[in-house]
């Protein structure tokens, strides 16, 4: 996705489109539907900042059942452009925020929002809270079955 700048001029703009998963390098397994992505341009030159907001709709695998789940994954983020700073060195940028040159014309900005897409992935994928998983004995499914291989008898 990118941002041609003299469609922007000074002030608030509002952008909200619809994104394949390849146009943000997003895994096409893991993404099912088009990322919606939303963002609050303000601009007030030499300063670019955007707030960022992605919807988009992930498969994931139970860590627990092992059954395929989608679920919604939402995505924030913040990012400071500011132009004119050609002398400075790239190696300054800091993660949030970004120096590019004055006469800079379009920004790409799929790189930054593939980052904040893939940190906001849920570092366990659990179909629901209160999976049950399988059973260690027999492998059944124990959301949707019941066994007898923890039943413990007293003697
Ligand atoms: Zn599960
Ligand atoms: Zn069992």
């Amino acid at each position: 996705m990118k941002l041609y700048l003299p469609s922007y001029p000074q002030g608030h703009h509002f952008i909200s489109e619809e994104l394949e998963p390849s146009e943000l390098r997003a895994d096409s397994a893991l993404f099912l539907k088009t990322i919606h992505v939303q963002i609050q341009l303000d601009r007030n030159d030499p300063y670019l900042r955007l707030n960022y907001r992605m919807n988009a709709f992930i498969h994931l695998i139970c860590d627990r059942c092992l059954e395929d789940y989608e679920q919604p994954l939402n995505a924030e983020g913040m990012l400071v452009f500011v132009l004119g700073a050609n002398t400075r060195d790239k190696s300054q940028d800091e993660d949030e925020i970004k120096y590019i040159s004055a006469d800079t014309v379009e920004i790409d900005l799929s790189t930054d929002l593939h980052d904040i897409l893939m940190l906001s992935l849920p570092l366990k994928s659990l179909c629901k809270d209160d999976c049950k998983g399988l059973c260690s004995s027999c492998g059944c499914n124990l959301n949707e079955d019941t066994c007898d291989c923890h039943i413990v008898t007293n003697p």
